[in-house]
């Protein structure tokens, strides 16, 4: 290939002409009309944060409220309410390889981390350690810091062997994009009653290899909990056949199951009878209308159930996640890749000469459907795509803008329309006028 044609071919690479042809090619591309979009302008590449919405549920959403809530009134539990924490427990079980039985609708993410981390050590007293790394998303690690104050004598959770429980976290090698992993290994010892690793790392993206961990923890007799928030919805999951304990993870993300939907909790089969949730609520007894005084848990995994579940949120959500269901997760997954490794190309070829890097793995293997691309004015350069530019993506400290695709309605012309749109920014300047301190959320 000479050197001209070379550049005209990045160039075309480069080209909103090529997105199109992307999009044209996109099996997945009629999804799209699966959802609500009212302005087709914004690029919005925050379904990582908050999914969009599903037409379906806005249908979904009005019949709850008018027929179940409006009509039925406190009939709704023996039609289909009372059931609905392990029916779409089960559905959503279907996108991250779990058998039916396992999988739970209920609370949020961090208090399901906090219900089976307090199980998991409970079910093994005598040892005392968990392990964790730096990058896990703050609130799993303020929920272990919890379990550990509750549990230990000392002030911190750092007390002696056998007395107090220690964090163990591990770092990374190459500026919080990957976590050590010879590290990890070393840090799993006879032990480590838990290991606890969020299957995407919310920042760069890095996609740990479940299987492998989960036979490293294993083989030193530690249990071991994912946290799926990153991964259910776009990346495969494989519980039951990783062999894994336990699982979390968040609807309304990658599942577009909307603003606060109730999170997932699974429980392998194998352990279930073997452990007790900390919290003792009547939706988790064997025979909540028995109302005996005394507690004894529900066989399976409904004895991780505490108390009535938000019907509104938690029925609009199973709506949410058929056109997820429907496409399939090989499909999703497919494009998925293809969509990360389009933006890594673009920022190396727009947006490297105006200074930005790429802050997640290059290899697509080892990523899950977002990136972060990183500036030291990335703050200021997010705050001007929302305000000015009708781009949404995130940022996270210290220099991270986040870009999460969402297979099902995320075109490559948005992808185009996002990274061009950046370009503009760098190239007026834009972000200059804007003060360095931060809003509330970013
Ligand atoms: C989004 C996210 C959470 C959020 O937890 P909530 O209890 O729903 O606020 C927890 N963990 C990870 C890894 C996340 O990405």
């Amino acid at each position: 290939m000479s050197f001209v044609f070379e550049k005209e071919f990045m160039t075309f690479l480069s080209s909103r002409d090529y997105a199109l042809e992307l999009d044209k090619q996109d099996k997945l591309a009629s999804y799209r009309g699966q959802f609500v979009i009212p302005d087709p302008d914004l690029v919005y590449l925050d379904g990582n944060s908050l999914g969009r919405l599903p037409k379906a549920a806005v249908e979904r959403a009005k019949q709850i409220v008018e027929e179940e809530w409006g009509a039925d009134l406190i009939r709704g539990w023996n039609k289909g309410w009372w059931e609905a924490p392990a029916r779409v427990g089960d559905k959503i079980g279907q996108l991250i390889g779990a058998a039916p039985g396992q999988v739970l609708v209920s609370d949020t993410t961090s208090v399901n981390l906090y219900k089976l981390t307090m199980a998991a050590l409970a079910a093994s007293p005598e040892k005392k350690r968990i392990v964790t790394d730096t990058m896990n998303f703050p609130s799993d690690l303020y929920i272990l810091q919890g379990c550990v104050q509750t549990l230990s004598p000392s002030p911190f959770g750092r007390g002696i062997r056998g007395e107090g429980y220690e964090i163990i976290r591990i770092g990374s090698r190459d500026g919080e994009l990957t976590p050590d992993l010879a590290a990890l290994e070393s840090a799993i010892n006879e032990d480590t009653a838990l290991v606890t690793l969020s299957h995407v790392l919310f920042k760069s993206g890095y996609l740990y290899d479940m299987r492998r961990i989960t036979d490293m923890a294993h083989r030193k007799g530690a249990l071991v909990l994912w946290d799926l928030s990153h991964s259910v919805g776009v990346v495969p999951v494989a519980l039951d056949d990783c062999n894994a304990d336990f699982a979390i993870g968040c609807t309304y993300k990658y599942l577009n199951g909307g603003p606060g939907a109730p999170a997932f909790l699974y429980v392998n089969k194998a352990i279930q009878e073997k452990v007790t949730s900390p919290i003792w609520g009547w939706w988790g007894q064997n025979q909540p209308f028995a109302f005996s005084l005394d507690y004894i848990p529900a066989p399976g995994v409904n004895r991780f159930l505490a108390g009535t579940q938000p019907m509104l949120s938690l029925l609009t959500m199973e709506t949410a996640l058929d056109p997820i269901l429907q496409a399939g997760m090989t499909a999703i997954r497919t494009k998925s890749v293809v969509m990360t490794e389009y933006a890594s190309f673009l920022t190396d070829n727009l947006l490297a000469p105006f200074g930005f890097s790429l802050g997640s793995p290059r290899d697509p293997a080892k990523r899950g459907s977002h990136i972060s691309i990183r500036h030291e004015e990335g703050y200021r350069i997010n705050r001007v795509l929302i305000e000015e530019m009708n781009v949404i993506p995130d940022f996270r400290e210290p220099d991270n803008i986040r870009l999460g695709f969402a297979p099902l309605y995320t075109s490559y012309v948005e992808i185009w329309e996002g990274f061009d749109r950046v370009r503009k920014v760098m190239e007026e300047k834009r972000f200059e006028k804007y003060p360095k301190q931060r809003l509330t959320v970013t």
